[in-house]
């Protein structure tokens, strides 16, 4: 008999008697049960199978149950689960080893964490006590976490109900030119103005007060919107003018996502802290860390950082990332998320949208992309609220689960976000759902 012996029913039944969710009135939800996975496909508790075109949170870039990573932490657990941060072990310390050969130049410090929220607000501490100031910058339309600091520093309407007044976080428009702010109608003139727009906030914040600007390099759940060409390296001037760090939460958007190791290769520039988590393992062990520059990291040479968790370095965790980044080399794994974007992925979603009137934009890249959905093409109204849902994008998502699809949503936005080792035929097939999907649900309205 296996450990845990409980069928889909029983499953669901102590679910909901005992497992408070995250984000959720509890009485209103009905957790799917998953049975089962592999590669880029689930099983329900019915036993259907469905294409997972979410990775989960955008987390299964390796896609479910990769060997390598699987016989990897079995392997760790067999030969040591735990040990405290304290002590040095060697799947944290090649770990570390293989992020920054990864990381962009410099950034060659590893603090490990549990998840990427707690990256964040590991940065932005060690930005604080590095400058000697308080103030956190960063943009509406952005995700950065569910603890305290890191939701407020978050721009999106999960910050509304933990809103706290001493948290030292102001925030601004980045570039967005489908909806632009700016009243841009190039990207150029959209980066330049949004940078233009930023300049005069730090002034009027007083740059002497501001410890960081945390920017998601691509911004994700939020949208997944590609910052114009200039944007960030005028970002990362900005910073480096008034003494900021400027900290880039790669947390969904790193490790091979966009078809580059890290987003920022793609702008030429290098933050002063990176954080990162989700793809580092494919998630199969809780992990996340703070990649450190030289003179950050100098900051705490003779000072104690002041700062830690139990669980830094996991070796199961750290071990699944050894095997995850060695498995993404040998495979090509971030040269396949590029090929998927590029000839894939871009080409079906850009078709699709010349055919759909819902769909209003397409944008991404690599294995990053989101299609915007909009009540008129015209004055570009989404097709469900900020923060909120419709009956249509309801039908839309109802539709997918219909056609075998398991769909990533954001209000009136679906991410097209499947594992970065699909096969050109299963994305493709999952896009064919969607087209089917918005084409029941578009007759049906
Ligand atoms: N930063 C970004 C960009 C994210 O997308 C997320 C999670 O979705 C986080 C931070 C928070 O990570 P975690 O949920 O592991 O704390």
């Amino acid at each position: 008999r296996p450990l845990i012996d409980l069928d889909a029913a029983r499953t669901h039944e102590l679910d909901r008697a005992h497992v408070f969710h995250s984000w959720s009135a509890q009485d209103l939800i009905d957790p799917m049960v998953v049975t089962r996975a592999e590669g880029s496909w689930l099983w329900d508790g019915e036993g259907t199978k469905l294409l997972d075109f979410t990775s989960q949170l955008v987390f299964t870039n390796l896609g479910h149950q990769h060997p390598r990573v699987v016989a990897a932490i079995q392997e760790q657990a067999a030969t040591l689960c735990t040990v405290a941060p304290s002590y040095a072990n060697a799947a944290r310390s090649e770990a570390a080893r293989l992020i920054a050969s990864h990381t962009p130049e410099g950034l060659d410090r590893i603090f490990f964490t549990n998840g990427g929220a707690d990256a964040n607000e590991h940065a932005i501490r060690m930005a604080r006590l590095h400058t000697g100031r308080q103030k956190v910058l960063s943009t509406y339309r952005s995700y950065h976490g569910g603890t305290q600091l890191a939701v407020n520093v978050t721009g999106d309407p999960r910050r509304w109900s933990n809103d706290a007044a001493s948290t030292g976080t102001v925030h601004f428009f980045g570039p967005f030119l489908y909806r632009s702010e700016f009243h841009a109608t190039t990207e150029a003139e959209e980066g330049a103005r949004a940078l233009e727009h930023l300049e005069h906030l730090v002034a009027m914040e007083g740059p002497q007060t501001i410890a960081a600007i945390m920017l998601e390099t691509i911004p994700g759940t939020a949208g997944i919107m590609l910052p114009p060409a200039g944007y960030l390296q005028g970002v990362r001037d900005l910073c480096d003018r008034h003494g900021i760090v400027y900290i880039a939460d790669e947390v969904m958007c790193g490790f091979g996502r966009t078809g580059r190791w890290f987003a920022v290769e793609d702008h030429g520039v290098v933050p002063d802290l990176l954080t990162f988590a989700k793809g580092v393992n494919s998630g199969y062990v809780p992990l996340g860390g703070v990649a450190i520059s030289a003179e950050i990291a100098a900051t705490f040479g003779q000072r104690p950082y002041p700062g830690g968790l139990t669980y830094s370095g996991h070796p199961l965790a750290c071990a699944a990332a050894v095997a995850t980044i060695r498995a993404m080399e040998d495979e090509q794994v971030v040269e396949h998320a590029a090929h998927l974007g590029r000839d894939v992925i871009g080409p079906a979603l850009r078709e699709l949208a010349a055919r759909h009137p819902w769909v209003g934009e397409v944008r991404g890249t690599g294995v990053f992309w989101a299609i915007e959905l909009v009540a008129d093409a015209a004055t570009r109204e989404p097709l469900a609220p900020y923060g909120g849902s419709s009956p249509a994008m309801g039908a839309i998502l109802a539709a997918c689960r219909e056609e075998g699809l398991l769909p990533f949503a954001n209000y009136h936005r679906i991410h097209v976000v499947p594992p970065l080792t699909i096969s050109d035929e299963d994305v493709l097939a999952g896009i064919a759902m969607i087209d089917r999907a918005l084409t029941r649900a578009h007759a049906a309205h």
